[in-house]
């Protein structure tokens, strides 16, 4: 993609204010569609689902289907618009937005328009430095997702210069909240920043919720970032453009600062902004014009006929507010604090979104250190290995299984990373492999003292060394008695006991 000219951020930032504004779409976790009782495939934990495959005819818009709205994703709903601090309107309604799109079948989106279910919220977001920032919210509203189109033949999968396209209609109807921001001033050089914040907290927000699996690389979690400039000392905003469906949280942050210094650059030689969306390329770490984008879009919106307006009971929005789980800025603090692991980790952690896993296996027994290191190391690697998210390759309670043998001192650290490949590979619980491949550490001290006295005869200047206080040179007996035991001892304990034999066999 041809890049645009870009003035530098700071020189754009000297001579404009940023004023920035997100819609994320949050896909909701309900065993069963929107409106229908079609299986959800953003509830379940396998990619690639076979295409067509979770549909019934209200998702493909045949004649005489009618849709009944989902209790549950109503009840998830309202607890994100809590979790948001939103107010709850007692009475909602779904609207109709009309359009096509092969992607589409019904040739309408049933969303809500003028009467969200959820309005005038506010979300606490942290910064990297640790401040505070309150993103105030402008409305969550329930709708359903459409379809997947897979254009084939093009270069780069877009529709331009492609022969044909497929059309998926497993996404359609599955339930979303679309959460939008008021426009957000002030944040200067770290509009970016707090996009990548803002989305972060969101994503941390329906994973404690239980709401949304927010997996942002299988589109559980999307979002658009709207960007405008105006010339510093101006009152009315500028002309915004709306980047859409950002995949990661840095690509929200470069996004962001990539549309400042583009438009910096075209307002300052004279020219004017579209109005339009742009598409983010996450190669190229450039936007490109997407569609002309007017605020007077007629979508011709009515209210729903086929759906009777949702009723939220003062009751039922009280239990739900009961059972809200901590904010995700008390959330981390608490856990930072708890952990106590440096900051970096912490941020890591953070970043890689792994702070519920974490926390879960902690929950079960296990040391700080030793979940944090499965989760984002080995774990990590297999998960980035095979681009899918660490979460869906084991739970909290397998990591507590391995590393319970650890802790027995039944398996050393390199075994336990093997007994994990294969629980990875469905190989069974970690017991189960550890005793179907012969696994666990030798625990029968005979055969270990037996291997270290052979290593110590066979090296008898090691052993002098050793003798004289050299500790160091216990190396090269510890690395031979593994051998011998086919790696399967705990290597501190085999030096403990180097040391102890080399000193007593005088
Ligand atoms: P659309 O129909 O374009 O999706 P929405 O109301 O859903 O409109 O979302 C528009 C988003 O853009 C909101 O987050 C809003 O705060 C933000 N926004 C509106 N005007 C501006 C502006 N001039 N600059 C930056 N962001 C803006
Ligand atoms: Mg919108």
């Amino acid at each position: 993609m041809a890049s645009e000219a870009l003035m530098d951020f700071d020189a754009a930032l000297e001579l404009f204010e940023p004023v920035i504004g997100f819609e994320v779409h949050v896909e909701l976790s309900t065993q069963t569609k929107m409106f229908s009782n079609a299986p959800n495939p953003a509830a379940m934990d396998e990619a690639g689902i076979e295409p067509n495959t979770c549909i019934t005819p209200l998702c493909l818009g045949l004649p005489g289907s009618l849709p009944v709205v989902n209790g549950t994703a109503v009840e998830y709903s309202i607890s994100l618009g809590l979790a948001l601090g939103c107010e709850i309107a007692p009475v909602s309604r779904f609207a109709r937005k009309n359009y096509f799109y092969p992607d589409l079948a019904k040739n309408y989106q049933i969303s809500q328009y003028d009467e969200p279910i959820a309005f005038e919220g506010s979300v606490s977001v942290e910064l990297d430095d640790g401040s505070l920032v309150d993103v105030p919210i402008e409305r969550a509203h329930m709708e359903e997702d459409a379809g997947k189109l897979t254009h084939v033949g093009g270069a780069t999968g877009r529709i331009q210069g492609a022969e044909y396209s497929l059309v998926d209609y497993n996404r359609a109807g599955v339930p979303l909240v679309e959460i939008v921001t008021k426009p957000i001033e002030g944040m200067e050089h770290r509009a970016g920043e707090l996009g990548r914040a803002y989305v972060s907290t969101i994503r941390d927000m329906v994973r404690s919720l239980g709401i949304s699996h927010a997996r942002m690389e299988r589109g559980n979690l999307r979002c658009d970032a709207n960007v405008s400039l105006r010339p510093r000392g101006a009152s009315a905003y500028g002309t915004r453009t709306e980047t859409k469906n950002v995949n990661s949280f840095r690509s929200i942050e470069r996004a962001v600062r990539y549309e400042i210094q583009r438009q910096a650059h075209i307002l300052n030689s004279g020219g004017s902004i579209t109005q339009e969306t742009r598409h983010w390329h996450e190669d190229t770490g450039v936007t490109s014009r997407g569609r002309p984008k007017s605020d007077a879009d007629d979508y011709r919106y009515f209210p729903e006929p086929d759906l009777l307006p949702v009723e939220a009971s003062a009751q039922l929005v009280e239990s739900l507010r009961a059972g809200l789980p901590e904010q995700p800025v008390e959330l981390r603090r608490r856990l930072r604090a708890d952990w106590g692991f440096p900051d970096v980790d912490f941020q890591a952690i953070v970043n890689a979104g792994l702070l519920g896993e974490i926390q879960d296996t902690i929950a079960l027994g296990v040391a700080a250190a030793a979940a944090r290191k499965w989760w984002m190391g080995e774990l990590s690697r297999m998960a980035n290995d095979r681009g899918v998210e660490p979460g869906s390759l084991v739970g909290p309670g397998d990591v507590h299984a391995l590393q319970k043998l650890i802790d027995e001192g039944r398996l050393t650290d390199t075994l336990a990373r093997e007994v994990l490949g294969a629980m990875v590979a469905g190989e069974g619980s970690p017991e189960q492999i550890v005793s179907e491949r012969g696994l666990e550490v030798v625990s029968d001290d005979g055969a270990l003292l037996a291997a270290i006295d052979e290593a110590l005869a066979s090296q008898p200047d090691v052993l002098g060394k050793i003798r004289e206080g050299k500790t160091q040179a216990a190396g090269a007996i510890i690395g031979a008695v593994m051998k011998a035991m086919r790696g399967q001892a705990d290597a501190a304990k085999v030096q403990a006991l180097v040391i102890e034999r080399a000193n007593q066999s005088n």
